[in-house]
């Protein structure tokens, strides 16, 4: 079993300088002064700030334009617009869903995520072609990283007959978790698209993460019919709801009662850190027991110019969003980006405890809160005990995975 020794780094709970020890894909031991076995590779960690691999909780990797040229973005400002280029887009084109996800997992990777949620679009125009891209990739990839696939209705559940079955399709194919998307914003009638994707999800045995863009109280009363349909399938604890505009938009009365259903139903809420919508405050989901994770969504491709694989830079722009200032509070904003994902995506053995998946990454920074704001070159990345960045340089990944990276 492949062994590793990292000395001298320093812990983000209370700066303690400890030594880790991996053995295989696992963290075996932490403690300070760990005596060097044996045929054990020893690295040096300088002090620096051991943290764990990052999590990525909204990803869209099969849309992105990563290492491409340039594309401009010349859509209209509604959903719809948006949705109807992506679509003439990639037909057009032949965008390669599985090469993109690829490349920005490895972007991701190189900047210390360790593990995402991606959703990946699932539509009567592509059926489960990028799906299985993805799917490959995430096979590729396996040794390195965990990859989540929720699939995903882009263009609507209802109002493209067919949609339903190739989901069906998508979840015996691999996908892990059902996708939604505006029931009624989108399809028009939030309580026919609710029965059907949960009654999809309940034939599958899993679970769901809903993109909810609708606006305030309309908003509101969509997610409350999203409650009700987790309470009556015993759904607690396997359920997102991405984005959320609407508990951000409606009156703090109604966002307390919200907030409270979901905490009981231990419903995630996932966050962009939108700036320019209502968001779910990282505060008050804190508060009322809500887990809030935070995620990019689209990088760089048709949907967006903006979006980075650096999770730092995402805890960055949540705590800015937040107006989170307090050391203390920008550890939240770490969390989003850490533990809190973890829960909302059901990531398991996560963390730096003996016992846990071994996805470590080290930093020069005195503590948490400096990390996120200076985000500070990744000194060492390992992923399931496997090292993929040594003293700041890429390389394992390609190496180990004989890919060729697209650059950023
Ligand atoms: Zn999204």
């Amino acid at each position: 079993m492949a062994e590793l020794l990292l000395r001298n780094v320093r812990l983000p709970r209370d700066g303690a300088a400890v030594d880790v020890r991996v053995e295989g894909e696992r963290i075996a031991a932490v403690a300070p002064d760990l005596a060097p076995r044996e045929g054990e590779e020893v690295i040096e960690g300088k002090g620096g700030l051991l943290l764990p691999g990052f999590v990525e909780s909204h990803a869209h990797l099969d849309k992105t334009l990563w290492g491409l040229p340039w594309r401009s973005h010349a859509a209209g400002g509604r959903l719809e617009n948006r949705i109807e280029d992506e679509r003439r887009f990639r037909a057009e084109s032949g965008h390669d869903a599985g090469r993109q996800a690829m490349a920005l997992a490895l972007a991701f990777l190189e900047r210390g995520t360790t593990r995402i949620r991606t959703h990946v679009d699932v539509d009567t125009g592509a059926g489960l072609r990028h799906l299985q891209g993805v799917l490959e990739a995430r096979q590729r990839l396996r040794d390195v990283m965990e990859l989540q696939v929720v699939a995903f209705p882009q263009s609507g559940l209802l109002m493209r007959p067919g949609t339903a079955d190739l989901l069906r399709a998508a979840m015996r194919e691999g996908a892990e978790v059902l996708g939604g998307l505006d029931p009624q914003g989108i399809d028009g009638d939030a309580a026919a698209s609710l029965d059907l994707l949960f009654g999809i999800a309940d034939e599958a045995g899993c679970g769901l993460d809903i993109h909810l863009h609708e606006p305030g109280e309309g908003g509101a009363r969509t997610l409350d019919a999203i409650l009700d349909r987790v309470q009556a399938l015993g759904l607690q604890g396997r359920v997102a709801i991405s984005h959320g505009f609407c508990i951000g938009e409606v009156e703090a009365p109604r966002r307390a009662a919200l907030l409270d259903r979901m905490a009981r139903l231990q419903i995630a809420a996932v966050t962009v850190g939108t700036p320019y919508r209502g968001v779910p405050s990282l505060l008050e989901c804190r508060e009322a027991g809500v887990v809030l994770a935070a995620g990019n969504d689209g990088i760089r491709d048709a949907w967006t110019p903006y979006g980075s694989p650096d999770m730092l830079e995402r805890a960055m722009l949540v705590g800015w969003r937040n107006n989170l200032r307090r050391d203390e509070e920008l550890g939240f904003a770490f969390d989003a980006v850490t533990s809190q994902g973890a829960l909302a995506c059901g990531f398991s053995d996560y963390g730096l405890q003996p016992g846990c998946i071994a996805d470590l990454v080290v930093v020069d920074a005195r503590h948490v809160p400096e990390a996120v704001v200076v985000r500070p070159r990744r000194e060492l990345v390992i992923s399931r005990g496997r090292i993929v960045v040594r003293e700041g340089v890429p390389s394992a990944s390609a190496t180990i995975l004989g890919f060729n990276t697209p650059g950023a």
